[in-house]
């Protein structure tokens, strides 16, 4: 059974299961103006569960997907997942230029975070067994085409006017949606609430987490009255305070890193991950799930990568591996 809720008048949301996945369910966000077309707001993972909430959702809020358009907020098949199958039955799917390119490409990308993979330490085996526990690459999306969408574009339906706002660091391409006058901002995972979002070095980005954070300080001072998170609970906080908490949250990551560095000069980004402390039930680095352990192995590398551009660290590259210690 689906529950819906209505956010304002002509806004709801409703959760799409995400089984066996630690996000546990994707917030969908639907504008159904009185005329004209529909907006629905990121879409699952291909899976039937997922197909299924959506259909369902669809149909208990009167939306023909001859007449609804698709809005994803970034390249991650939790959210980009159904729109192949959503553009087969009529509807119109949107996207940002920067992560439709990174999604038609991942092929290329899969090298890429290979490479870096293997040259910060990472086992090639245990690299394999975390890309056959990746959600986002067992469950992709059928081939689709797409609206391109770039920072400033504006959307309408109805009353609702949406600016798109490119805010990378997630992904490198990442969109929220900004309505000035209602004080709504979909957020996707650029700001979560009850969790943080996962932060992971880019090949494309020389610094994802500098990137980010400047990108939680665009958002901050915005007027919003509704920060709509991609998952999970609706904030309890305002979308300031939970910035602030998430600014504070990777500083202190930052500070923790480097003082596993100053311990054990020249060691290795794989090894850092293992010392890193995670919100995990997981009784140490080796059981940890594999899929897991691709997210916290990622987000380590954010965050040195965060600490070599600002002057904090060094690494350098011996026998095809990198060390780091401390400046
Ligand atoms: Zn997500």
């Amino acid at each position: 059974m689906i529950e819906f809720e209505e956010i304002l008048s002509g806004l709801w949301r409703f959760s799409i299961p995400l089984p066996d996945n630690p996000l546990r369910w994707l917030n969908c966000y639907v504008i159904r103006p009185e005329e004209g077309r529909a907006l629905l707001i990121d879409t699952g993972f291909n899976r039937s569960e997922c197909l299924q909430a959506l259909s369902e959702g669809m149909a208990a809020l009167g939306l023909e997907p001859g007449n609804t358009d698709v809005f994803v907020t970034h390249c991650h098949g939790d959210h980009v997942g159904c729109a192949g199958n959503l553009q087969d039955m009529g509807c119109r799917i949107l996207m940002g230029r920067v992560d439709r390119e990174i999604e038609q490409t991942m092929r290329r990308g899969r090298e890429e975070f290979e490479k870096r993979a293997v040259a910060e330490g990472m086992p090639r085996e245990i690299y394999e067994l975390t890309l056959l526990n990746n959600h986002g690459r067992r469950f992709p999306s059928a081939a689709f085409t797409a609206i391109e969408l770039e920072d400033g574009d504006e959307l309408e339906y109805g009353s609702y006017h949406l600016r798109c706002m490119m805010t990378p660091g997630h992904t490198p391409g990442h969109l929220c949606l900004y309505e000035k006058e209602k004080k709504i901002l979909f957020l996707g995972d650029h700001v979560l609430f009850d969790i943080t979002p996962n932060i992971i070095a880019w090949p494309w980005m020389e610094d994802a987490l500098g990137v980010y954070m400047e990108n939680l300080r665009r958002v901050r001072d915005l007027p919003v009255d509704y920060p709509l998170p991609a998952h999970r609970k609706l904030g309890t906080v305002s979308l300031e305070q939970r910035v602030d908490q998430l600014l504070a949250h990777h500083e202190a990551r930052l500070c923790e890193a480097e003082d596993i560095i100053r311990r054990s000069p020249g060691v290795n980004a794989y090894d850092v991950a293992g010392r890193m402390r995670w919100k995990i039930k997981a009784s140490c680095w080796d059981d940890f799930p594999p899929g897991q352990k691709w997210f916290a192995f990622g987000e380590t590398l954010a965050h040195l990568d965060r600490l070599v551009a600002s002057g904090r660290l060094e690494r350098t590259v011996t026998d095809g591996i990198a060390r780091y210690k401390v400046i």
